[in-house]
């Protein structure tokens, strides 16, 4: 069997949630840290390959040429439906990029149809009457309103979406969606005959995205959050199995790398401490003073891996790093750590790591890219939305990493973490 669902993510954490949501449901999932040359690595062994791409807000053009360049590959390697995948509160302007990319991708694979929807009610995010609500209020009633590179102040997803297209907009509406995938289908064919080219698709449940699921099966294309991925693996006969998520077993030593300034991470470190384990604390003022903070934190390391995991963390409360973000600016202070923690890292799996927890959307970025990797297989969910992965290091070895966005995992994740690889590993 090979590649059946090829996906385009617009972002890092949005393609692992995806890449989760699929393995849950039954499909076993390479996440791909960019597109790879072309001809290179069609004999993944993976149901679905997910390209996770950095085009949410970068200019429009970019974001089609990228997404361009990961459909030529997916196809290439034989996916037989393509998932466009953005984030689930629809994070866009009217410039971009949802829109532009869709409409290029469509035309790429030569389909005058698609859906879009970021419904995933799991996670609070429901589509009605075309409208999006974040919880219990509409999308411009959220915080989104004020986010500051993709403002949302239209909840009416069709509008939004019309915004940023040249074709017609239309709505499969939640009545049609109750009754079933047949009537789904039917609607889809109506607004086809019509001239729509995008339809919003209406989801306030679980059900609703199965149903959906089912109803697209054989489109070229789909739009979507990471919720409709519950739907659709059904559709090439997957059903739910741990067979999905399971990963070589873990070996060598454990560590943690954190580098989040979340309320969540906050009380993760705070937890780790308390359970009296080894933990290195990196100060941004002693590595702008010219401090060989690394170097530091791994002769640490290096004395406690034995009796890992041991945890290397810039992570402080928000009082403490505007303190030091007025002293070196946030920027500095930021790039200051990553490089730092990247570092350690790196050195981390040079002393023998080979499963690494790591917190941080930013610091994810950049350890990955230091230890070289390029792909991850995608394991067993630790906490909702945060799944175990496999990667090749270059020098061939298995390493077994974690990235946490910031405010994912309950306070024990750290330590939670290993436990579930110990219980993995004993199965
Ligand atoms: P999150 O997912 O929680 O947002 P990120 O890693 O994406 O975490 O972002 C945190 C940012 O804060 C990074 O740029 C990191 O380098 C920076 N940072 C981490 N620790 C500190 C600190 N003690 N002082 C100032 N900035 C920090």
């Amino acid at each position: 069997m090979g590649i059946r669902l090829g996906c385009i993510a617009d972002d890092f954490t949005g393609a692992t949630d995806l890449a989760n949501n699929l393995v849950r449901a039954g499909m076993r999932v390479v996440q791909l840290i960019d597109v790879p040359p072309a001809g290179s690595g069609h004999d993944m062994d993976a149901d679905a390959v997910v390209i996770a791409l950095k085009s949410r807000t970068v200019p429009a053009a970019e974001a089609v040429d990228a997404s361009l360049r990961a459909l030529a590959w997916l196809r290439s390697a034989g996916a037989e439906q393509i998932y466009f995948k953005y984030c689930s509160t629809f994070d866009s302007t009217p410039a971009g990029n949802i829109g532009p990319v869709t409409e290029a991708l469509m035309d790429a694979l030569d389909t005058d149809f698609t859906i879009a929807t970021p419904a995933f009610p799991d996670n609070g995010r429901t589509v009605f009457k075309g409208h999006l609500f974040v919880g219990d209020v509409l999308l411009a009633e959220s915080g989104m309103r004020n986010h500051p590179l993709t403002p949302m102040t239209d909840s009416n997803l069709v509008s939004v979406l019309a915004a940023q297209t040249t074709r017609p907009v239309g709505l499969v509406d939640h009545t049609v969606v109750a009754a079933g995938a047949e009537a789904i289908r039917s609607r889809i064919s109506e607004l086809r005959a019509n001239g729509v080219a995008t339809a919003i698709v209406d989801a306030v449940s679980n059900d609703d995205l199965v149903r959906m699921g089912a109803a697209v099966q054989g489109l070229p294309l789909v739009t979507a959050g990471s919720g409709l991925a519950i739907g659709l693996p059904a559709n090439w006969g997957f059903r739910p199995s741990p067979a999905a998520a399971q990963l070589p077993p873990s070996a060598g030593h454990r560590a943690v790398v954190s580098g989040s300034v979340s309320e969540a991470t906050n009380g993760q470190v705070v937890e780790f401490l308390k359970s009296g384990r080894p933990a290195f604390s990196v100060d941004p003022l002693r590595i702008a003073a010219g401090e060989d903070i690394a170097g530091q934190a791994l002769a640490f390391a290096e004395e406690h891996l034995a009796d890992g995991p041991v945890l290397v963390y810039s992570t402080e409360t928000p009082d403490t790093v505007r303190t030091v973000q007025g002293r070196l600016g946030a920027g500095e202070a930021g790039e200051l750590v990553e490089r730092t923690l990247a570092r350690v890292a790196q050195g981390l799996v040079e002393r023998g790591v080979r499963s690494l927890v790591v917190a941080g959307g930013e610091t994810s970025g950049a350890v990955v890219q230091a230890l070289g990797l390029t792909g991850l297989r995608i394991g067993p969910q630790i906490d909702p939305g945060v799944p175990w992965c496999a990667a090749a290091l270059p020098a061939g070895d298995t390493l077994h990493i974690t990235l946490k966005s910031g405010n994912f995992g309950g306070p024990g994740f750290f330590t939670d973490a290993f436990a579930l690889l110990d219980a993995e590993d004993a199965a």
